[in-house]
């Protein structure tokens, strides 16, 4: 009988599906790896097992400890389905820019959640960063994974993401395409691909513009889950051959046409990605691009899928491309 003992085990080995009315008539190939099938709805459960699983190894987390830890969704809720396993409690501290569905989420699977400011430096003690270290340290048998310089989140996609895409496209890829927030999945995915290519495979990080890791100067954006204010340790900048950056209102435009013309319904920081995975294709006809599509829609369905909230930011709601004057007779 093919039954899994827990729902931690069934994390990864997530299909590839082609792209097909987004992608511009003469591009090249596009194939997204659709993360949003992992238990916990996002790539994040991929890092969550490792780092947890390293812990015990070394002693970190031990029977009874609570894991604390800064996050704005996805990671906590790989972290609570592991640590729901295993016995341990959860403290998660969340910007305050992270949607309400996301905290809910994070609260149903038993998790204690504390949010913090947005608008305040990395170094403040209200931040989310200093918030969960001091909660980390006062918290007996508290353990903070840290995705943001934890090494095994980059070598969980060394061990997993970048060995089932090479199986997956038979070794024909020639482009990986991700967006960039630890900046673990690029690392270690790119990393192996680089590796088993022998370099043939070219790495292309998506970056919110603003962000660092395309050159910007931290200044807010509004995609969830990717860009940077600082360069954290879980990110090889000497893995991507290049980064593109991305407007919050391409992202989001890119977003609702996921879901209207490809069944699609993704996150924000999916719709960045295939932008960039599109200006690759539009370059070079072809290439086999595999993009990462890190997490599903329902947690952004009172933000980037409301007209008014779209509306509120400036944003068209990215209908008119599929809708025709005259549709409603
Ligand atoms: N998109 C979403 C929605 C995420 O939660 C994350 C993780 N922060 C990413 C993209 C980026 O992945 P990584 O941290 O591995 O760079």
């Amino acid at each position: 009988m093919q039954i899994a003992d827990h729902i931690s085990e069934l994390i990864g080995s997530t299909p590839l599906v082609r792209l097909n009315a987004v992608v511009p008539s003469g591009s090249a190939l596009v194939a997204a790896k659709v993360e949003y099938l992992n238990p916990g709805g996002s790539i994040k459960d991929r890092i969550a097992k490792k780092m947890v699983d390293a812990a015990e190894a070394e002693g970190l987390l031990k029977p009874g400890g609570t894991i604390v830890e800064p996050t704005s969704g996805n990671t906590g809720v790989g972290l609570a389905l592991v640590a729901q396993q295993r016995g341990y409690k959860c403290i998660f501290v969340c910007p305050d820019k992270v949607g309400q569905d996301k905290i809910d989420v994070l609260r149903a699977y038993g998790a204690e959640v504390r949010v913090t400011p947005t608008a305040v430096a990395p170094e403040h003690p209200d931040s989310y960063y200093s918030v969960s270290d001091r909660l980390a340290a006062e918290t007996p048998g508290g353990w903070k994974p840290n995705q943001y310089e934890n090494p095994n989140g980059p070598a969980s996609h060394y061990e997993s993401t970048g060995p089932e895409i090479w199986e997956q496209t038979d070794g024909e890829i020639t482009h990986l395409v991700a967006g960039i927030g630890t900046g673990g999945t690029i690392t270690g995915t790119g990393r192996y691909l680089k590796e088993i290519s022998k370099g043939r495979v070219k790495v292309v990080g998506v970056d919110p513009e603003g962000s660092v890791y395309s050159g910007g100067s931290g200044r807010p954006y509004l995609v969830e889950g990717v860009g940077e204010d600082m360069w954290p340790g879980a990110y090889d900048p000497s893995v991507p051959d290049e980064v593109i950056a991305v407007s919050d209102a391409e992202s989001f435009a890119m977003t609702r046409r996921l879901a209207l013309e490809e069944g699609l319904l993704v996150g924000g920081s999916c719709g960045m990605a295939v932008v960039g995975a599109l200006r690759v294709a539009e370059r070079e006809p072809d290439a086999k691009i595999v993009v990462i599509l890190p997490d599903g829609g329902r947690g952004y369905l009172g933000k980037i899928f409301d007209d008014e909230w779209m509306a509120s930011y400036g944003f068209t709601s990215g209908e008119e491309d599929t809708t025709t004057v005259g549709d409603v007779l």
